[in-house]
């Protein structure tokens, strides 16, 4: 699996994840280190799957992934609801990619023709600017260009 740049060293292995600014080996834990923070509203999705935010924890994170069907869409309602687009699906379930919208602000991977599988993201992290395109042409609400062959 390839892994976000900035994906939290916090995060608990596998597809969820968020994304922030990991300290250095020799800073220690800030307790506001990650994108998305202290709102609550991710957490109120996916409580049993993010970790709880405290006064030593100001970061959304994730502790678990899901384990069944309920608990995958409680994910991506978590992942949905963040509005800096902080919360991430890495994984290559086509399903799931739908269930997101084949959104790459959302999405690592997004389904193109004939079902391939096609990685959306730089070296940095940032979304490739074909992805770019398509995340605004679905904020915006027009015309989704394609996925391309890449
Ligand atoms: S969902 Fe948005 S407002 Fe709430 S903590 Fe995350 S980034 Fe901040």
């Amino acid at each position: 699996m390839r892994v976000h740049p900035r994906r939290l060293f916090c995060n608990v292995a596998g597809d969820f994840y968020a994304t922030g600014e990991n300290p250095t080996p020799d800073e220690p834990r800030s307790r506001r280190m990650g994108d998305c923070l202290t709102c609550h509203g991710p957490e109120s999705q996916a409580q049993e799957l993010l970790a709880e935010l405290t006064n030593d924890n100001r970061t959304t994170y994730f502790v678990r992934q899901p384990e069944t069907e309920l608990e995958t869409e409680r994910a991506c309602k978590a992942v949905q609801y963040c509005c800096v687009d902080a919360l991430r699906y890495a994984g290559q379930n086509a399903d799931i990619i739908s269930r997101l919208g084949n959104n790459p602000a959302h999405c690592d991977y997004l389904i193109g023709r004939d079902g391939r599988l096609v990685y959306c993201l730089e070296e940095n992290g940032e979304l490739l600017p074909w992805a770019a395109e398509i995340r605004n042409a679905i904020g915006m609400g027009i015309d989704v260009p394609p996925v391309p062959d890449v």
